[in-house]
């Protein structure tokens, strides 16, 4: 299916295609200090099938445990990240795009979680936390 996501502030957007039923939950920590959240949601797509529709990412590069330097493409006005890929030349590279951002995230329902060995250990038992709709004065 064809997604459509732009950073907080709008400056950046794009398209791309994925598979829907392949969106997955990442506990990692390296996604928990980026995104700021327990754990982020994410799904590939291909460079070939991402497309740049307004502005230029900004990228930060880290290592990852496997010893793999990885591109990180965030948007350098709001802080909003899109992107996690692998560096180097190879054709066609995989894009971890984070779901959050894409207007078709309520689709995206994942199907995996990985990194489970990092996970804070409430991560899976939400449901019966306290609700409100809104916060007042957010
Ligand atoms: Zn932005
Ligand atoms: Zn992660």
């Amino acid at each position: 299916m064809q997604v459509t996501g732009k950073c907080h502030c709008e400056a950046i957007s794009f398209q791309a295609e994925v598979d829907p039923g392949r969106a997955v939950l990442c506990h990692c920590t390296d996604c928990r200090v980026m995104s700021g959240a327990p754990y982020r949601s994410i799904i590939q797509t291909r460079e070939t099938d991402f497309k740049l529709l307004s502005g230029q990412p900004k990228m930060y590069y880290k290592y990852g445990e496997s010893g793999n330097r990885r591109e990180l493409a965030f948007c350098d006005t709001c802080g909003s990240h899109l992107y996690a890929t692998s560096v180097g030349d190879e054709p066609n590279r995989l894009f971890g795009l984070r779901t959050g951002i894409l207007d078709q995230c309520e689709d995206l329902r994942p199907t995996l979680q990985v990194w489970c060995l990092s996970e804070v250990s409430w991560a899976q038992d939400v449901s019966q936390i306290q609700r409100v709709d809104k916060v007042p004065g957010a």
